[in-house]
């Protein structure tokens, strides 16, 4: 049997694989995205869309060719560095080949001018997300993996970028997306609402929520911007918009400073069932519970500002987040070790609970299951109890300081309670995160 050589074109093509341990289809490889730059037209009737992405990107080797996640949708046009360049569609992706070769370490950019329907992505778990109509518009939600349903991109948490939004609707409608609103213009009948993200975003934190809205403007008082929208056609969640400016307080002497300089939420009727904590502004479905305003807020430390690389390490979004759940509780009734203890209560040796470990989801409809949010929260406060307040909270807070704005992972996160706390705890996570049964003698 011989071996067939590659062709020189095989060789130099980008592969159309992140390598995520639990969406091996989703992410690219051969570049690492800078920026995007989404120029998007909303079409109310048929809730279709027009859009021209630009990309901005690194090449990291010699590019022949290369590759972005988008799902659906009919592109029309692509330019590289202004060049009009060939491309194709594989399951899922959207391959571009430039009329000259892309050299390493050169920056270039990609443009793509699309349009069409998107899709609405049902996940492994049944869930619905990416493009979502509404009653009175539109919503987009990406975790894990629908910012692919309405724009071209490298659709891993691996590559983070910065945003801008220019997104166009007509002119009685809405339109909130990521970051600083720094312009709001309306022409001819459409409204036009420019959005800046100037921090590196994971694309499946991106988002946009189109519809009538009621908008509240603020400020707290150490000068973070907040911008909510909520819908008229639901109960105003006052205490949410209330407490806002204190729950933003109280986590920043938790963790540190805020990541971001805007803040805030969007309340519509969706229909999903789910709040996601989309950068800087958490989305919520009808209703925002005080302790789910925590939950969504506390990832924008853990998950926004510092995001897993790969999708298998998302206990250290829930895990993080529900532990903050539990130290919010903790304020005024239960401690942490309390609902720790109620837990394990819950589920002796032998529930089924401990079958799936945190970090061996095996199914990517495991990855929003209790494995991840319980004892995910379960592991930080056998963490706490193991190495003390001490060294537990300078972990905590030098994993965000350390961390913020980029894609990290599970390993680093051990290293660093390692270095902090001084102890070996290589079989305590191994039991844990790893093992499908009940860890023992933490
Ligand atoms: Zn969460």
């Amino acid at each position: 049997m011989l071996a067939v050589p590659a062709s020189a074109a095989d060789v130099d093509a980008g592969p159309l694989t992140s390598r995520d341990s639990l969406f091996p289809h989703q992410g690219n490889g051969g570049y690492n995205a800078q920026s995007y730059h989404l120029d998007l037209t909303y079409v109310r009737h048929g809730h279709a869309l027009k859009g021209l992405t630009t990309m901005t990107a690194r090449a990291r080797q010699d590019l022949t060719s290369f590759g972005l996640d988008l799902e659906g949708l009919n592109v029309s046009r692509v330019w590289v560095n202004g060049v009009r360049a060939s491309f194709h569609r594989g399951s899922d992706k959207l391959v571009v080949t430039p009329v000259r070769e892309l050299r390493t370490g050169s920056i270039f950019t990609t443009r793509i001018q699309y349009a069409g329907v998107p899709h609405t992505h049902v996940d492994p778990d049944g869930s619905s997300e990416g493009w979502i109509p509404t009653a009175d518009g539109v919503v987009a939600l990406n975790e894990p993996v629908g910012a692919m349903t309405w724009f071209p991109n490298n659709n891993t948490p691996r590559d983070k970028a910065r945003y801008r939004f220019t997104i166009h609707a007509p002119k009685r409608l809405e339109v909130a997306s990521n970051g600083r609103l720094v312009r709001r213009t309306t022409r001819h009948g459409i409204g036009t609402w420019h959005y800046v993200m100037a921090k590196p975003m994971a694309s499946y934190l991106a988002f946009l929520a189109i519809g009538q809205f009621k908008i509240h403007h603020g400020r707290t008082s150490d000068g973070i911007r907040l911008l909510s929208f909520t819908d008229p056609k639901v109960p105003a969640p006052t205490a949410a918009l209330r407490k806002l400016p204190g729950i933003l307080h109280w986590l920043q002497t938790q963790f540190g400073p805020y990541p971001f300089a805007d803040a805030g939420f969007v309340d519509d009727k969706i229909g999903v069932d789910y709040a996601l904590e989309t950068q800087t502004r958490p989305t919520f479905d009808g209703t925002v519970p005080i302790t789910d305003l925590v939950h969504e807020l506390a990832h924008q430390w853990f998950g926004d500002a510092v995001t897993p690389a790969d999708w298998g390490d998302i206990w250290l979004n829930e895990g993080f987040a529900t532990y903050t759940e539990w130290l919010w509780a903790a304020r005024t009734g239960e401690s942490t070790e309390d609902q720790f203890t109620e837990l394990l209560a819950a589920h002796p040796a032998g529930d089924p609970f401990w079958q799936t470990p945190p970090q061996d989801l095996g199914d990517p409809a495991n990855l929003f299951g209790n494995a991840v949010y319980e004892r995910g929260a379960m592991t930080l406060e056998a963490l706490r109890e193991t190495i003390g307040d001490v060294a537990f909270n300078t972990t905590i807070r030098q994993w965000y300081v350390g961390h913020r704005g980029q894609s990290t992972s599970t390993a680093e996160f051990i290293d660093l309670a390692e270095q902090t706390s001084g102890q070996d705890l290589t079989s305590f996570f191994h039991n844990w995160l790893d093992q499908p049964t009940r860890p023992t003698g933490w």
